[in-house]
């Protein structure tokens, strides 16, 4: 048993100056810290020395980071990976794919089955962020949107061969306009619990609402390779920003979406606001040439781009997105890490045990400064990050 105290906890609703978590690998209990030390008199003490207590944040598109990609298929990778975003407060999160042949991402999604069962096995020789299944984002998508992905390798939406995968896809990003795509919706959405998500998609307004009528209630990426809004064609974002029961990503590194934006899709989105990072290999690494699919991405700073200047993935930490969140908008802090944790974890419908501080969740607990940068974290009760 541990207990973090002297923290200030970040709960959905509001930080709690004056409570004191203990946790083993499930939350315990959430209490004055005088009260949990005597109810557990041999737990480790933790002093959080008045810093926030946040649930660990989850993430449900994330390419890679410190020089691999999901889609790589390298193997050990994802561990790798799994070590460096729990620096950047993730405690779960979804390796998301790529558009490549099914046939390839076949080895992808067997080596993502396979790092998911050793993340759930033992938290403390995985090392890292939980892993909680995949994203698949292509290769069901539509050529007039297809952003940075590989064009060559995009097919018709393959029901039979999502639900082959059913125990690990958690989102499939998919274009409702393309031939077949309505239908994978309906049917996904009515045989199994994946997620389906309108994403890289030249849809229009109407075709959007109608996908959602399908099933789909989950949007990828908002703005970034879909139809913008216009009054008198109001497209994938007039249609997101007006259904409020559709969970919406949000890559908010002030460069893919203009800080401006920000608190208008606060304001529309409320708790079903997504933050994610869609980061990619350069993550946590030098400004460079790097390989994307295939295709080689210049990052800059913050910005990643093809030749071509098409923005590619980005470079974003999690607890950043958080920050930037939290600094651009009238959101207090506890709103802008609910969008990076209970939101996405009701997402994906995993909110019994995951993206808050709550009785009987498991103990995926962040230590964080004043500024939000991440000093410990903790997956499932194990320390896996120290700063
Ligand atoms: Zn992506």
């Amino acid at each position: 048993m541990k207990i973090i105290k002297n923290g200030r906890l970040i709960l959905p609703d509001r930080i709690e100056e004056n409570l004191a978590i203990a946790f083993s690998h499930r939350i315990e209990a959430i209490a004055p810290a005088s009260e949990l030390e005597k109810k557990y008199p041999d737990a480790e003490i933790i002093d959080a020395g008045g810093n926030y207590v946040s649930p660990g944040l989850v993430d449900v598109h994330c390419h890679g980071c410190g020089g691999d990609d999901t889609c790589d298929n390298t193997p050990g990778a994802i561990q790798k990976m799994s070590r460096m975003v729990a620096g950047f407060g993730v405690t779960s999160w979804l390796p998301t794919t790529m558009t490549y042949p099914l046939d390839y991402l076949r080895v992808t999604f067997s080596q993502i089955r396979e790092a998911k069962a050793e993340s759930e096995k033992d938290a403390s020789a995985w090392g890292g962020a939980q892993v909680l299944g995949t994203h698949m984002e292509g290769p069901f998508i539509d050529v007039t949107k297809m952003g940075a992905q590989n064009p060559e390798y995009i097919s018709k939406p393959n029901a039979a061969f999502t639900k082959e995968y059913e125990d690990i896809i958690r989102i499939v990003t998919v274009a409702p306009n393309v031939p077949g795509g309505m239908e994978f919706i309906e049917e996904i959405t009515r045989d199994t619990g994946i997620v389906c998500s309108v994403g890289h998609t030249g849809a229009n307004y109407d075709c959007i609402k109608e996908a959602f009528a399908k099933g789909s209630d989950h949007v990828t990426h908002l703005f970034n390779a879909q139809n913008g809004l216009h009054h008198r064609d109001p497209g994938a974002v007039g249609a997101a920003l007006t259904s409020p029961e559709v969970y919406t990503e949000m890559i908010c590194d002030t460069f893919h979406i203009h800080p401006g934006v920000f608190q208008l899709v606060c304001d529309c989105k409320g708790d079903h606001l997504v933050l994610i990072t869609d980061c990619m290999k350069a993550g946590g690494l030098p400004d460079g040439k790097y390989d994307l699919g295939g295709q080689d991405v210049y990052v800059t700073g913050i910005k990643c781009v093809l030749e071509s200047g098409t923005i590619a993935g980005s470079v974003l930490r999690l607890n950043k997105a958080v920050q930037n969140v939290w600094h651009n908008t009238n959101w207090p802090l506890y709103k802008a890490v609910f969008a990076a944790s209970l939101a996405p974890a009701r997402s994906i419908r995993l909110d019994d045990c995951k993206g808050s501080l709550e009785e009987g969740k498991d103990a995926d607990i962040l230590i964080a400064d004043a500024d939000f940068e991440i000093i410990n974290t903790f997956v499932r009760g194990e320390k896996v990050y120290e700063r």
